[in-house]
Order: structure tokens, then sequence, then C-alpha cells
């Protein structure tokens, strides 16, 4: 029996000055969708890529592109290739990409996302650039402004196709695609293959080669997968659980703690500090430069749990997880095998756990049913006894409730007509204004207010000092871009911040309690009237 021969970088066709930047990388054998893409793409051919993070899907895409894009030059304001990508740190890492495998090679690339500068950006294009890649947002602004002329894009490639899907940029990616040359390449690579994704890629690519690489419901055998079986539905009980959990791990070097929504990585984030552990959260409201910095800190070793969300973490290289924690499985099913896949990787051992409350179980039969896998439970000693002593949350919320009808009676309101677990959520952490003065802990995260932030790093000056209006303008476009345009501004998404904890409050208490900053006055603050008590 003869064995197929392994196919080498060398015998895809590659230029020797990409050859040479991939065994500086240290690589030398394709991955198997490189082997089946690499060929057709530099062929001009379009590509559909069913592939995840964690494949070389980028590399993929990259090499034959920078191939071919070596003949030839850039044009003031004409990129040659256009890489749409979800989020920011997506794109940052296809930039790396680029830099890494096309460093012996005379091309120019520009990075279009929310937090850097417009002018920049405008200078860069102005003088030409052969690969822009850019978040959706950003791009079309950049285009409406005038600064950017499409039609010299001879390649067009979408990262992520389903992330768009899930963050509404797919009416923007339809808008991009009329405005490019008809006569293009296109490639498009996405983790799953909904009906969505199907339809855009009938609209915009002409006969591709279906590239399909791993089924999104595999989860690899170098996994030890487990399910801690929460007694209750009590958010406080499940920082507990997710604590403990993490302690009983024993060593963790790092680890990966998914929650399903960003004001839960916020204060489980702030939760998990709070109890001395390393954590920090990274989630689409954080200023880009404090999400790139976490990440840094997190890739370097220097930060040890990561709190995420779905979309922030999807598409992220992170090599060499040790712990995948899910406070709660998704709401997505595919999602918990991208969550997973982020240990385990290129044979290596991991571990992750999933939180399952009763209200939880039905989301986790799914997962169950898609894995095809049965899931060992996991309980550290001593947990359920711990939880069983916490008080009730009733208990909790009662106090609040109090509180709230001496401000003018609309918590009562509110839990009459059923307020939503994320509000609630909001409501617990910043309750108990008039609780004893214990320490208080600085939990940035929750604590400061996500557009206060923002503004902070963004601007170089004194507070108090206004910026010119076409400054703020920018500013407001460089917070938004990440955002879908038609969703941008929109109403939920504006009630929702209006919603978000106090932001001079503190916090402190066994987990997240808030107590007011000293100079402000909070409805009646401590001196409340005599009447009001009785
Ligand atoms: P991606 O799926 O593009 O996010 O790539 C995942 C990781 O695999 C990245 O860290 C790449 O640098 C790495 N990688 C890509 N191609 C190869 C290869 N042929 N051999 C080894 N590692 C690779």
């Amino acid at each position: 029996m003869t064995d197929t021969p392994t196919v080498k970088f060398a015998d895809l066709g590659l230029a020797e000055n990409i050859l040479k930047a991939l065994t500086e990388a240290g690589y030398d054998i394709p991955t198997p969708i490189q082997a089946e893409a690499i060929p057709h793409i530099a062929m001009g051919g379009d590509v559909t890529g069913i592939a995840q993070t964690g494949t070389g899907k980028t590399a993929a895409f990259v090499l034959p592109m920078i191939q071919r894009l070596s003949t030839g030059r850039a044009r003031a304001r004409m990129p040659r290739c256009l890489i749409l990508c979800p989020t920011r740190e997506l794109a940052a890492q296809v930039a790396e990409n680029f830099e890494k495998y096309g460093k012996y090679l005379k091309l120019t690339m520009a990075l279009l996302i929310g937090g850097v500068s417009f002018k920049d950006q405008e200078t860069l294009l102005q003088r030409g650039v052969d690969v822009l890649i850019a978040t959706p947002g950003r791009l079309m602004d950049q285009f409406d402004r005038g600064k950017l002329l499409l039609m010299g894009v001879e390649t067009l490639i979408i990262d992520e196709a389903d992330r768009m899907l899930d963050m509404g940029f797919i009416p923007d990616i339809e808008k991009i695609c009329t405005k490019l040359p008809a006569n293009r390449q296109t490639l498009l690579f996405s983790a799953t293959f909904p009906a969505d994704i199907q339809r855009l890629a009938k609209n915009f690519q002409r006969d591709p080669k279906k590239i399909e690489v791993a089924r999104p419901a595999q989860t690899a055998e170098t996994i030890t997968q487990h399910v801690v079986k929460l007694p209750g539905n009590d958010a406080k009980a499940r920082r507990t659980a997710l604590r403990r959990v993490i302690e009983a791990c024993g060593e963790v070097k790092n680890g990966i703690v998914f929650c399903n929504r960003k004001v839960e990585v916020d204060i489980v984030a702030a939760s998990l500090t709070k109890h001395g552990h390393d954590a920090a959260p990274i989630h689409g409201d954080l200023p880009q430069n404090v999400r790139m910095e976490t990440l840094q800190r997190f890739r370097d070793g220097h930060l040890k749990l990561l709190v995420a969300s779905d979309v922030a973490a999807r598409g992220l290289d992170i090599p060499d997880v040790g712990h995948v924690f899910n406070f709660a499985p998704p709401p997505k099913d595919e999602d918990y095998v991208h969550r997973i896949g982020r240990t385990g990787r290129a044979g290596r051992k991991g571990e992750s756990y999933t939180l399952v409350s009763p209200d939880d179980e039905k989301s986790w039969g799914f997962v169950l049913k898609m894995i095809k896998k049965d899931v060992p439970e996991f309980m550290p000693e001593g947990l359920l006894d711990e939880l069983a002593a916490l008080p009730p949350e009733e208990k909790r919320s009662r106090g609040r409730g109090d509180r709230e009808r001496g401000r003018g009676g609309r918590g009562e309101r509110d839990r009459d007509r059923g307020r939503s677990r994320g509000r609630r959520e909001r409501e617990e952490a910043t309750a108990e204004i008039d609780a004893p003065e214990t320490e208080t802990v600085a939990v940035a995260a929750v604590a400061e207010p996500v557009e206060a932030v923002a503004v902070a790093v963004l601007e170089d000056r004194p507070k108090r000092e206004r910026p010119a209006r076409s400054e703020r303008n920018e500013k407001r476009r460089e917070r938004n871009d990440d955002q879908p345009r038609a969703e941008r501004g929109d109403r939920s998404e504006r009630s929702e911040k209006r919603e978000r904890p106090q932001r001079d409050y503190k916090r402190k208490d066994d987990d997240l309690i808030l107590e007011p900053a000293p100079d402000r006055v909070i409805g009646f603050g401590k001196d409340i009237p005599a009447f009001l008590k009785r």
C-alpha cells in the first residue's frame, strides 16, 4: 500500500518570496483548506469556504491573494482587494496575517476600522493601497465621504460571513457588492452555512468551489467536556458556582469565560476580579483600544481569564487556551462548538465546563443533540451546600424593591410587569445604595460608563473642554461604526444604554453591590426624611 504524498506549500505554486515568509513563520505543510483553496484562488476562481477559526482559513485566502496582487500596482483611493470582517479584532488579525506572509512583497495595506482616526486612514487611502481590510460600517462611511473608490477592486473577501449575518451586516455587504465591478473574484468564508449565507453566495459569487473542512457539530476529541448542573436559576448563585468550578480546576493557565450577553460579561468579569481572579471583559461596547489591549495581555499570558461574548470572541486567534467556561449554554447550539473549540487545539488537551441551570435545560438539550456525545457531570465539593446557604433571590430583590418604592414606587410596577432578566441583573448590580460601609472595590468595567470610557480614551483634553462639532461627530462615528448602519441610533440600543448602572457608583459587598461616589447625592442620599422611613 502506498501513502498519499504530503502536499507542501512549495507544491501549491506559491512564489519564492511567499514561501520564504512561510518558512520563517514555521509553516511547511498546508492545512486541508489551504491545500484545496490556494491553487483555485491563485487561478482567479471564486471559493466558498466553510471553515472555522483554527483551520488556517486566513492564510488560505491571504496567500493566493498576495500572490495575485504582487503583479500590478496600487492606485490612489482605489484598493485592489477588499476584505470585509465583522469585528475590529478580526480585521486586525487578518492584517497581521497579511504582514506576516507578505513581508517580502511590496504591497500596501490599510485597516479601515473604528477607533482609528479618519484622517490617518484618509491619508493612506489617498496614497493608494493594494489591500483594504475593513468592517462594513467604517467602509461605507469612508465611501460616502467620497474618500474611496471601489471600482478598482479585483478581489472581494468576506470573512466570517455567518457572524456578519448575526450582527446584521448583510444589508451593508449587499450594498457594498453593488459598488464593486461585476467582473471580480469573490471569496466567502463562514463557519456555518445557513440559508441567508447561501443566498449571499448565490447572488454574489460565480460558480464558486465549495470547500468544507469541519462540520460545525464536531467537537475535538482532545477536549474533556463537563457540565455543572445548578439547582436554581439565581444569577448570583451562578457566579458563585463559576468561581468554585474555576478553583476546582486547580492550575488554570488561561481560560475564556463565555457569557450570552454583554451586560453579563461585565458583571461576571467584575465579580471574578472582586474575588481575586485575574479577569477582564471583552465585548463590542468597550472601546477599541481597551479591547485590543485586553486581548494582547491575554495572548501574552499576562491575563488569566478573558470574559467574552460570542461576537467579541468569535474568529479571534488565541492559541493554546487551557480551559473554556460557559457561564450558561449558548442560545445558538452551534456556538457551543465554537466556544469549546478555543481549547484542545492542534492536538493539545483542553477542558470545558458548562453551567446549566433548570432554565437552561432546553438549550443544553439542543447542544447534546447536536454534539451526539454524553457530557459527564461535575460538581465542586461543597458547592451545593454553599448555594443552599445563599439568601434566596427574592429576599435580595425585596430589599431592593423597598428602596425603589422609597424613590417613587417604580420597582413594584416593574416587577408587576415582569422585568427582563438583564434588567433585573443590572438592577441587582446597582442596588444597595445605603449598604453599610465596607471596603470599596474599583470595578472599572461595570462601574465606569462604557461611553464615558470611550470618550476619556479618545480625548486628550481636560474633560470640560468641549470639542468642536465636526470633531464630536467624528468621534460619534468612530464609536458606532461596528454597528450595522441600519441599526445605528436604534432606539432599543439607546434605551438599553440608558438602563445601564448609574455611572458614579462604586461596587462593594460580597459580590456586586454599589454605593454612591462620595460627592453625589442620589435621591435622598443618606438623609431620608423620617416620614419615608415610617
Ligand atoms: P486561522 O484559522 O486562519 O485563524 O489560523 C489559525 C492559526 O493557525 C493561526 O495562528 C495561523 O498562524 C496558524 N496556521 C495557519 N496556517 C498554518 C499552517 N499551514 N501550519 C501551521 N499553522 C498554521
